[in-house]
């Protein structure tokens, strides 16, 4: 079940919505990064690690949605870390989170939802570097993992979801601009990017990719109706209620 997607750098995908669960190798053994959704699905997980043969080390949520907070005991009692924004936001909506994944799919560990620390000033053992912005949720990054040829770009740039601006916050169309910018800098140095549900993009994909997203954002900025062939799934119709709700009068 687990996909290469570079040199050492693994994929499987949910049922749900097309989750991406990705692991790293690094210097001192793996990292699981967003690591989801169901029960059955991460202890799947869990097997397809074990049979890589090397230590599983630490975990990396990219933002604090609670389909990027899970984890399984099979994965071992390790540190999961996540950006200082993101782990805040993480510990003081736990309940809100273990609700949501109580919802969604059968079999999560809710005693082990949202359990992560500030990543460490080095990274520790999360390898390549993590891009920070203000798109989509507080804390949200991106990691980039230049020598492996992986940019891991949490929930952005995919093909099944429109961008999803945070409906908290303000100032979000340029937010997401902004952080599209620093994405499309780091994905120049790699041939693979990960979204945190959908397809992955690789060569001309990925171009296409930051093309989609900038055009529905533009298409927002206008209030214009994007043409967006990710638009023509039903269940898409309500993030983008909530985007056009989100923007400024
Ligand atoms: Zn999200």
């Amino acid at each position: 079940m687990l996909k290469q997607v570079g040199d050492g750098v693994w994929v499987r995908q949910s049922g749900w919505v097309w989750s991406n669960s990705t692991v790293v190798r690094g210097e001192h053994g793996l990292v699981l990064v967003d690591p989801g959704i169901s029960g059955a699905e991460l202890s799947g997980l869990a097997g397809d690690v074990e049979r890589l043969g090397v230590p599983v080390v630490a975990g990396f949520a990219t933002h604090p949605h609670f389909d990027h907070l899970l984890w399984h005991s099979r994965f071992g009692d390790v540190p999961r870390y996540a950006t200082a924004a993101c782990a805040q936001v993480a510990t003081e909506s736990r309940e809100q989170a273990q609700a949501m994944a109580a919802e969604t799919a059968d079999g999560i560990p809710l005693d082990l939802v949202a359990l992560v620390s500030p990543l460490l000033a080095d990274g520790g053992p999360v390898p390549g570097k993590v891009i920070e912005h203000d798109a989509h949720a507080v804390g949200h990054a991106a990691v980039l993992l230049a020598d492996l040829g992986v940019l891991l770009a949490g929930d952005m740039l995919s093909d099944v979801l429109i961008p999803m601006l945070d409906p908290r916050r303000t100032g979000q169309l340029d937010a997401y601009e902004a952080a599209l910018d620093r994405l499309e800098e780091a994905a120049r140095q790699v041939n693979v990017v990960v979204p945190g549900h959908g397809t992955i993009a690789e060569g001309a994909e990925v171009a296409a990719r930051f093309a989609a997203d900038r055009a529905y954002l533009e298409a927002l900025r206008r209030r214009k109706q994007p043409a967006d062939v990710r638009l023509e799934q039903d269940w898409m119709a309500g993030p983008h209620q909530t985007n056009l709700k989100a923007l400024p009068d």
